[in-house]
């Protein structure tokens, strides 16, 4: 089990960190290995692991860290919100990030003429507390 590291979250952003909890997909009885084989990038999907039996997590996201986070297709202007969060924490190799830094990585990157991205810092951490899909967890940086 990966343990995010306080110490190593990157960024002066104050306030408490989000990252991907297992042990929320526990909680709410959902499969985080099956979430994770899904969201393999358009070029390994080839190799895509049966979905009744995924890798553990842990391999999960170091294969994305090797492989799809760096693929164009992983994070695409189109998804939904918190689709690209989830994404873009898993790209930190589900280290906590901030909603500072989640704001900033959304409206700065992310953002198109489509899709302005058009969430207040207080509305992107609505979304966070008020998920019940992804396993976004709080964790207080100090
Ligand atoms: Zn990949």
């Amino acid at each position: 089990m990966t343990t995010p590291q306080a110490g190593e979250a990157q960024g002066s952003d104050a306030g408490p960190g989000y990252w991907i909890d297992p042990a929320r997909f526990e909680e709410l009885k959902r499969s985080m290995e099956v979430l994770l084989v899904t969201r393999r990038c358009s070029t390994c999907s080839e190799e895509t692991p049966d979905i009744s039996s995924p890798p553990p997590v842990d391999e999960q996201i170091a294969h994305i860290l090797e492989c799809c986070a760096s693929d164009e297709s992983f994070i695409l202007p189109g998804m939904p919100l918190q689709e690209i969060v989830f994404r873009m924490i898993l790209a930190a190799g589900n280290n906590p990030l901030t909603v500072g830094q989640l704001h900033h990585q959304l409206t700065e990157q992310w953002a198109t003429p489509g899709n302005l991205m058009n969430v207040t810092p207080e509305g992107l951490h609505r979304v966070l507390e008020n998920d019940d899909y992804y396993g976004f967890r709080r964790q207080d940086l100090s």
